[in-house]
């Protein structure tokens, strides 16, 4: 125990969401800023860099990652890394999120690396919506995108939509018909304020108004079997057997104090909350040649100093400089 990433809270950590480039080529509001400066290259990580510092995370007790960005599709070669990270011993676990533009062609490779978890994004069904919300065209992309990766074999494919009141609160009900229709999980996500656009509170879409819109329209939602009351996506099921549902409750049922993630950004700054106002340089470590135990030691204080929560709720909430985008989602 004594070496494994604990806070003062006791929380334990084994999940690592790795950024592999802030590149993107959607523009969604909630999440970036229209014209942005990405990271000059020679900055991210490489993968053998990002192989390394996943290799030192795991006797401290990381067996998740994630990889996110950014758009991680736009990151060439991928599954070159899920192969690398794959061949890891005591990693059990990767996940890729992605908005699907790029996915058609690559469902299949990253599969085949070795990749079985992967959600989707797409917050709405309409064309003309999905160009207001994400500053390009590209629903069609995104559907072809969703197809492969079913025929790939990922099973679940799971679908992250956030709702935003005014703007995408109209498609929760399309959005849950079509994940049963086809077989998908919808996960719907209160809306954070870690975009670029100023946030409201007022245009948060509340987890109990998604329930109620999704019981109405479709069938009544009952907690899953083995439900998980410390997951950040509390997972429900329709009662005629019509599959699940996750919502995450970020804003109105924080699950900060059940929290076992920390984040490596392309760039190579480990941060220890989504929010967090610090973070720590690896990248100097990893391209210093620092010595193993000296990284470890920088994992461990980070993770030790990590704060109680994201106090989104309280006048205390300070947001932090880098939009989603450029932290990973
Ligand atoms: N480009 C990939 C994608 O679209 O899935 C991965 C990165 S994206 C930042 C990861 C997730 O963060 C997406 O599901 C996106 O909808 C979500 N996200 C971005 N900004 C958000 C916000 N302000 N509130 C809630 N979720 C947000």
């Amino acid at each position: 125990m004594a070496n494994q990433l604990i806070d003062t809270f006791g929380r334990v950590h084994n999940n690592l969401r790795i950024s592999v480039t802030d590149r993107c080529n959607l523009r969604c509001t909630y999440c970036m800023p229209e014209e942005v400066v990405f990271m000059d290259r020679a900055e991210l990580l490489t993968f053998e860099e990002i192989t390394r510092f996943v290799r030192l995370a795991v006797p401290l007790g990381i067996d998740k990652v994630r990889l996110t960005g950014g758009e991680p599709l736009m990151r060439r070669d991928m599954p070159r890394l899920v192969r690398m990270l794959r061949d890891i011993e005591g990693i059990r676990d990767i996940g890729l999120t992605t908005n699907g533009i790029l996915l058609a062609e690559q469902a299949q490779p990253l599969y085949d690396a070795g990749l079985r978890r992967i959600n989707i994004s797409l917050d709405t069904l309409d064309p003309d919506r999905f160009r207001q919300v994400a500053r390009r065209d590209g629903l069609d992309r995104v559907l072809e995108g969703i197809f492969a990766a079913r025929k790939a074999g990922f099973e679940p494919v799971k679908i992250n939509a956030v709702s935003i009141r005014g703007v995408t609160d109209i498609d929760v009900v399309p959005l849950g018909r079509f994940a049963r229709e086809h077989g998908l999980e919808m996960r719907f996500i209160e809306y954070m304020p870690i975009g670029a656009e100023k946030w409201e509170r007022a245009k948060v879409y509340f987890a109990h108004e998604i329930m109620e819109q999704l019981e109405q329209a479709l069938a009544p939602l009952v907690p899953v079997e083995n439900y998980d009351p410390r997951a950040p996506a509390m997972e429900f099921q329709y009662t005629d057997g019509g599959g699940r549902v996750g919502i995450i409750a970020s804003v109105s049922r924080p699950f900060c104090m059940s929290c076992n993630r920390v984040r490596l950004t392309a760039d190579g700054k480990l941060r220890n909350c989504l929010f967090a106002i610090d973070e720590v340089d690896v990248k100097h470590l990893l391209r210093g040649n620092a010595p193993d135990d000296e990284i470890a030691e920088v994992m461990r204080r980070n993770v030790r100093d990590k704060w109680e929560g994201h106090e989104i709720n309280t006048a205390r909430f300070i947001k932090p400089l880098r939009t989603m985008h450029a932290i990973g989602g």
